[in-house]
């Protein structure tokens, strides 16, 4: 440290001296004294580091209350806000997957607001379940038998795991060990549900032989994962639910005789879209009705990827089994609140009329819009951005690619229209920064020292928070006009 900085420090005032201040008390009329307290001290402390570190090189009253009202202001300020998506990743994950219909965010907010139905049952004036506000709703929509819905789709598997193959076995193809957004990972979720694995055929071929070969006596589950987020492609092969069911029907009917287990087919779809979506041609997801007509006894899927809901995994099934799931200990644990049920209830409502299924849900919607109708968009944001920006910038419309993202569709690059917009000194990563740092983030994509604003995910509104966005950035960067 050298006489400079220690002249620095000794300008800093104590935390009593600070506390009497005008700026403290104005603090003190948003906080608890306790929390003023803990602002004033984190205040100095800043500062102090600032000089140590030879990033300040003044201390004055300013510069101190100028350090408390940022430590105020960070703790008043919302962390978990909405952004403007402008990637064109239609379920981007860090983003929060899938955004909810306005007639589900509205349900939603209605019984978060008062008391609810959630378990009392208005027919018998008692109490009632809270998994049968969508259940009949998940059947009507898939064929199933029952339905159960939980937290997320990894609750969803590890909840199936541990009530048909805990300290039993369940045989899975090499090439379906997934991983899906780095922290769940099939042999994990199997390990944490106490259940063996038995891995069989090779990464780009499984045959039913090795599912035969591999069924010992502890066997009670073929569990087939979708790859949801990468495809094998060339020379590969993989056995679908139809052989599975029939090699689990003869087992089980095999063991029947010496009173042995029965062998069930779990098929964990990931996205599991409930419509086929038209215009994905080879990319299509197969549909949860596909795969409980293919025998699948168990299959479960998410509720915020392609199906559009808030974050959920559902199971559907046969009853038995159902029932059974429904009484395993770990249900408590991962059972849905009343907000997210009342918003999974209304979108699954929205799939019994197909003219809404697409219109409302801003997946579908997002994901099946026309090249021409995001063409268009982007022109209008374009002239938008023209009006409001110096005429130094440079707006043009480029024809780009948008990824499904969520894990769902991973080959499938869509074709998209977005907005280009690039400075004349450069510096498009600067300007990246502003928008993402604003009160509205504005997330977007920098490419070639330009930034790209994809239109298909845009929302009401998000495209004018881009402009004001933007427009403010080139206030404040005095971009030449
Ligand atoms: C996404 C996915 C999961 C996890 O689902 P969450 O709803 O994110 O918990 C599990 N399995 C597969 C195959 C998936 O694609």
């Amino acid at each position: 440290m050298n006489a400079a900085q220690q002249e620095l420090l000794r300008a800093l005032p104590s935390v009593d001296e600070l506390l009497a201040s005008d700026a403290a008390r104005e603090v003190l009329a948003r906080f608890s004294r306790e929390q003023t307290v803990e602002l004033v001290r984190a205040a100095i402390g800043e500062v102090r580091a600032g000089v140590l570190a030879g990033s300040v090189s003044e201390v004055n009253e300013a510069t101190v209350n100028a350090a408390l009202e940022r430590a105020a202001g960070a703790l008043e300020t919302p962390s978990l806000r909405r952004v403007v998506n402008a990637t064109g990743v239609v379920l981007h994950t860090n983003l929060g997957r899938s955004p909810l219909a306005e007639t589900a965010a509205c349900a939603a907010a209605e019984v978060a607001r008062g008391y609810s139905t959630l378990e009392y049952n208005t027919e018998t004036l008692s109490r009632g379940s809270r998994n049968g506000h969508c259940e009949h709703l998940i059947c009507a929509l898939t064929g199933a038998e029952a339905a159960v819905a939980v937290n997320n789709n990894a609750a969803a598997v590890m909840l199936v795991l541990a009530e048909f193959a805990r300290g039993r076995a369940a045989v899975v193809s090499r090439g379906e060990l997934v991983e899906i957004g780095g922290s769940f990972r099939i042999p994990d979720i199997m390990d944490a549900s106490q259940a063996r694995m038995v891995e069989v055929g090779t990464t780009n071929k499984t045959h039913y032989a090795d599912y035969e070969r591999a069924l010992a006596p502890d066997v009670t589950m073929l569990l087939k994962v979708h790859p949801s987020n990468y495809r094998t492609v060339g020379f590969t092969e993989a056995v679908g639910v139809g052989a599975l069911r029939a090699l689990a029907d003869k087992e089980t009917e095999r063991r029947a005789a010496c009173g042995g287990d029965p062998v069930l087919v779990y098929e964990d779809l990931g996205s599991g879209s409930l419509v086929a979506l038209d215009g994905f041609g080879e990319f299509g997801e197969p549909t949860v009705r596909e795969s409980l007509a293919a025998g699948a006894h168990l299959v479960s899927f998410s509720g915020d990827k392609l199906l559009g809901g808030p974050q959920a995994g559902i199971i559907v099934g046969a009853r038995s089994l159902i029932e059974r799931l429904k009484k395993n200990p770990l249900m408590r644990a991962v059972r849905l609140d009343k907000m997210t049920l009342a918003a999974l209830e209304a979108t699954l409502r929205l799939y019994l009329n197909p003219a809404r299924t697409c219109a409302e849900i801003p997946a579908l919607r997002m994901l099946s819009e026309s090249a021409e109708t995001l063409r268009e968009r982007a022109e209008t944001l374009a002239a938008s951005l023209k009006d409001a920006l110096p005429k130094s910038v440079r707006v043009e419309v480029r024809q780009e690619t948008s990824l499904p993202g969520g894990g769902a569709l991973p080959l499938c690059e869509l074709e998209t229209f977005a907005v280009s917009v690039a400075f004349p000194e450069g510096g498009a990563q600067a300007c990246e920064r502003f928008l993402v740092q604003r009160d509205i983030p504005v997330i977007c994509r920098c490419k070639n020292d330009a930034l790209l604003f994809d239109v298909r995910t845009l929302l009401a509104g998000d495209a004018e928070e881009a402009v004001a966005a933007l427009s403010a950035y080139c206030a404040s960067a005095s971009v030449e006009e």
